[in-house]
């Protein structure tokens, strides 16, 4: 007999937006003739960032892009380099491969990119629009806030696979459904169970110390999400929060750790985000879809947030 449940692959989901980036590189060419131009950050020595710069790389070119890794062998010199490129009319975004310091330190660094071209989303007017459940950057509502990559990257997702449900108002989409994360890293974890509780998700956020619940209350009465905890970490409150749960997304950056598939209800749609495989095999006895890497839709989505920078700057300009 064969299991009812299906995997679904990053690389599938990322097509359709693939597709879209190509065509809106192609229709900015009179403005951007050869290609808008996106520069990285290197300055560790992670063979995992460097991975994921040759990726992103590879990724922007076929799309169309222009790509550049400025490699800083001095760490102390990253701030310089930074806002160079926020001076230079030529460069259309940035990103910095983290952790750099590894510290509060980085967190100053996100916020000396400029926000005009910050394609990860990680400027604070970007964070507390996301939080306070603000969508534009303006009162006409013309110009969009910019989401976190890998966060945006799992909305997406989840879109994909139709638990995002478009019968309901836009805001509304995930009414009722239940979500854990287990993550509550400000870059990632914290950002996406905001993001889902926005749309109306009740979200059990999962962390090593403790366990909270976001949402916008009975009837979605509230605006934006609030924040409950729920008690500290133990087996048996995940497991209580994962018996109804409709999704389960795990980002733990371990490769010991594996997410016990008997807490998973039968028909879930599991996500995982870390780069490594937090669900055991077994994951496809419970799960009804299962998606176990989200990295090529993330940069789907630095290239979109990419194009949104270019879109906004071009409606700011007064005729
Ligand atoms: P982080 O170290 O900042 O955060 C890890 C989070 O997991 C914390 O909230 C921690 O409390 C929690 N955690 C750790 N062990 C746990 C356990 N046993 N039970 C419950 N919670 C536990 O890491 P991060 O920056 O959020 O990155 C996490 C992973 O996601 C990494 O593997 C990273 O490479 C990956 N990542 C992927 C993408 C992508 O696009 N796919 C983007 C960014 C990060």
């Amino acid at each position: 007999v064969s299991k009812p449940g299906v995997t679904v692959l990053a690389s599938k989901i990322s097509k359709i937006y693939v597709d879209e980036i190509t065509s809106k590189v192609e229709a900015i060419k009179p403005i951007r003739p050869q290609g808008p131009l996106l520069v990285g950050f290197l300055a560790n020595a992670d063979p995992a960032a460097e991975m994921y710069a040759s990726w992103t790389k590879k990724t922007s070119e076929g799309m169309g892009f222009r790509y550049e890794l400025r490699r800083v062998d001095n760490k102390d010199f990253l701030e310089e380099a930074i806002i160079e490129a926020n001076r230079d009319p030529e460069v259309d975004g940035i990103m910095v491969y983290y952790p750099v310091f590894g510290n509060a330190q980085d967190q100053y660094l996100q916020q000396v990119v400029a926000k005009e071209k910050d394609v990860e989303g990680l400027n604070h007017v970007y964070y507390q629009n996301m939080y306070h459940n603000i969508r534009y950057l303006d009162p006409n509502n013309s110009l969009k806030s910019i989401l976190p990559c890998t966060p945006l990257a799992v909305v997406k997702i989840l879109e994909y696979l139709k638990v995002y449900n478009n019968l309901l108002p836009e805001g509304n989409r995930l009414y009722g459904k239940k979500c854990v994360v287990v993550n509550r890293s400000e870059i990632v974890g914290r950002p996406l169970a905001a993001l889902l509780a926005n749309d109306g998700a009740i979200v059990y956020s999962v962390d090593i110390d403790n366990i909270q619940k976001f949402t916008r209350g009975e009837g979605l009465k509230f605006t934006r999400h609030h924040v409950e905890d729920l008690g500290p970490f133990s087996d048996e409150l995940l497991q209580k929060c994962c018996s109804q749960a409709d999704v389960i997304i795990t980002g733990v950056p371990s490769e010991h750790y594996k997410f016990p598939t008997q807490y998973i209800k039968e028909g879930a749609v599991c996500i995982n985000f870390s780069s490594n495989r937090n669900f055991e095999e077994s994951v496809k006895t419970k799960a009804s879809l299962y998606v176990p890497m989200t990295g090529k839709v993330t940069i789907s989505m630095l290239l979109r947030n990419m194009l949104r920078l270019i879109e906004n700057a071009e409606k700011s300009k007064t005729p």
